[in-house]
This record gives structure tokens, sequence and C-alpha cells, in this order.
């Protein structure tokens, strides 16, 4: 996402992309609400808000010993992974770095190696419901 900055001239007057009050002076660049101009009220309100919650976002990306972890690897697949597991007798595990699924982990396995990425980052599906969820 690009924050559109030099785009457009930032408007001495005009109507909020957010609340579509016309607003006086300078306004405020509304990313990530829109690619629009917005109010002082909406500013702080809303555009402040989500900016920080966008940030808090990208902080809560999961790492394990270091590594982050792929997107694909959710708790509803690790909880998954185990109960297939109930059927197959399998010890199912999980590479954190490319998200491919792994067999016969310990359920408390760390730091195995991935056949798909040759990383020390399988982990027993048990292990990782300690660390996502
Ligand atoms: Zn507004
Ligand atoms: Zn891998």
């Amino acid at each position: 996402m690009t924050t559109n900055d030099n785009d457009a001239p930032m408007p001495e007057h005009g109507e909020c992309s957010i609340c579509h009050d016309t607003y006086k002076g300078w306004g405020n660049n509304a990313w990530p609400i829109n690619d629009g101009w917005c109010c002082d009220a909406c500013n702080w309100f809303v555009v402040i808000a989500a900016r920080i919650a966008l940030m808090q976002k990208g902080r809560q990306m999961t790492k394990i010993d270091g590594v982050c972890v792929h997107p694909s690897v959710t708790a509803s697949r690790i909880i998954n992974e185990i109960e297939d597991a109930l059927y197959t007798l399998d010890n199912p595990g999980i590479c954190i770095a490319c998200g491919a699924s792994a067999t016969d982990c310990e359920p408390d396995a760390r730091q195995y190696r991935c056949e798909e990425c040759n990383r020390l980052t399988v982990y027993g599906a048990e292990e990782l419901l300690f660390y996502i969820g």
C-alpha cells in the first residue's frame, strides 16, 4: 500500500472523504482509510486510530525462535492436522518457514529439518499450538 503523498496537492479546503463534512484549512491525508483527504476530527479519531491498528497488526506477526511464521500456519489448520492425525496415527508437524506439512514429528518436536525448504523450521503440531491460537 502506498501513501499517495505526491499525487494530489494538499487542498486548503474541501469535502472530507470520510464524514463528507466541509472542512477549512489544510486537509489531512486519509490513508489508510482511503486515498483522499479528511477533516481534522476524522484525522484524529479515524485515520490515526487506523494507522495505529495497522502498526499493531504488523507487530503481531508471530515469530518462533526468530523465524516469521508462514501465513498459512493458522490455529485452525494446526487443529485440523491434529484431528486428522487421530485417525491416521501420524505425528503431524508443520514447517513455519514455508508452510509445508510434515509427518513423523513428535508432538513436541522443535526445529526439525523441513523436506521442502531444508530449513530447521518444522515444529510438531501440538507444540505450535502453544505459539499460535
Ligand atoms: Zn471528516
Ligand atoms: Zn519448509
